[in-house]
């Protein structure tokens, strides 16, 4: 069975052909999938039945198995898609306002090997398709019952997404055309640990979707141990792609800085922070490091305030990121493609600062 989310409208227009020449049938189709979230061909009831049977015998609707889904008291639901050869993997929705942002996945692991985070800790896996990145925003809205409820999408799951521009790029068509998902690209956002050809390929391909950095140092020396992509493309040409890479007007660029205890969090490395991005049109959100498998803490409460202040000080808008989901192993940088027996074990994931 072919995925139904990894065709493009015109596939699915020839798709319908075979069955039925009409093209405002293409509209029907489009509207029962991606407005309705209907998941059964036989339940789209303008359609003739002979074409209903027709579509359900070739494609399909359902391409991942739902294999867990946790709620966590604050509200962030993470779930836990089986694809079709087997692999795990993950998206987060997370409660924003009244309606919700939801956290992608664009590859079942990743091979980037950032030190505090799960996902690179457990190491590479494979690229998603296309049809693979859509499903999760498509079952995502199905589980909130409205498309409408969901407001932002941000590819900060598992995974490096310009290590999958070849997926990437065709599904976030989908997400921004009117005729399918009809996101406003100011709601979209792709987050990268800093792969230079991938954000200079993703500004060429002039989608106006939002550009978020994870830096999480201020200095070679740091970032190189943190991230190894560093030593590849350091923190010097990240910026400068980043300064090449076409802004709207009114729009920043986020960057993001995990503040781990003793490592990154002193006001030295905030102030390298805000040299950094003088200049650029920027806000940086602070994540206090989420407790991982790794000997990595989070920076102390006052120490993260004092880093946010000397920012602001600085004219940087900075946030600092609530940790949403911890409990289910649903923040960032806990998600990761395990067998199910461990996957959920809270007992090697206690807070160490706790
Ligand atoms: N690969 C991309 C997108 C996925 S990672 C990237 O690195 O940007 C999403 C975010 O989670 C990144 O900003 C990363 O810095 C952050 N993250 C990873 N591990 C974390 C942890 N243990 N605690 C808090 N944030 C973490
Ligand atoms: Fe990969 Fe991003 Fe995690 Fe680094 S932070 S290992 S790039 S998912």
């Amino acid at each position: 069975m072919v995925n139904f989310f990894g065709l493009s409208v015109e596939e699915l227009g020839r798709e319908l052909a075979t069955g039925d020449p009409r093209v405002f049938r293409v509209g029907q189709v489009l509207r029962w999938v991606y407005r309705m979230g209907i998941d059964e061909f036989s339940e789209m009831t303008d359609l003739p039945v002979g074409l209903r049977e027709h579509l359900g015998a070739r494609l399909t609707l359902n391409p991942m198995k739902t294999e867990d889904t946790r709620v966590a008291g604050d509200g962030t639901v993470k779930f836990l898609y089986a694809l079709e050869d087997g692999a795990g993997i993950e998206s987060v929705l997370i409660p924003d306002d009244g309606h919700f942002t939801l956290c992608i996945s664009t590859q079942t692991g990743c091979s980037m090997g950032c030190l505090f985070c799960e996902t690179g800790r457990a190491g590479g896996g494979r690229n998603l398709t296309a049809g693979e990145i859509l499903s999760q925003v498509v079952y995502g809205f199905r589980y909130l019952g409205e498309r409408l409820m969901l407001r932002n999408l941000v590819f900060m799951g598992m995974g490096e997404p310009m290590k999958n521009l070849g997926a990437l790029l065709p599904a976030l068509e989908m997400i921004l055309d009117q005729r399918v998902l009809d996101f406003s690209p100011r709601r979209v956002t792709v987050s990268t640990c800093g792969w230079v050809p991938g954000i200079d390929a993703l500004g060429r391909a002039g989608l106006d979707v939002n550009l978020a950095v994870s830096l999480n140092a201020a200095d070679d020396a740091t970032r190189s141990r943190l991230m190894p992509v560093n030593r590849t493309y350091p923190i010097g040409q990240v910026l400068d792609a980043v300064r090449r890479f076409p802004l709207k007007k009114g729009r920043r660029v986020t960057f993001e800085y995990v503040l781990i205890d003793g490592v990154n969090d002193r006001p030295r490395d905030a102030r390298g922070l805000a040299a950094l991005l003088a200049g650029i049109p920027a806000k940086v959100n602070l994540i206090p490091c989420n407790t991982t498998t790794s000997s990595l803490k989070g920076s102390p409460e006052g120490r993260a305030r004092i880093f946010q202040e000397i920012l602001v000080e600085k004219g940087i808008v900075a946030t600092m990121r609530a940790s949403r989901g911890d409990e289910i192993m649903a923040a960032c940088g806990q998600l990761k493609n395990q067998p199910t027996e461990k996957r959920y074990d809270r007992k090697n994931h206690k807070r160490e600062t706790a």
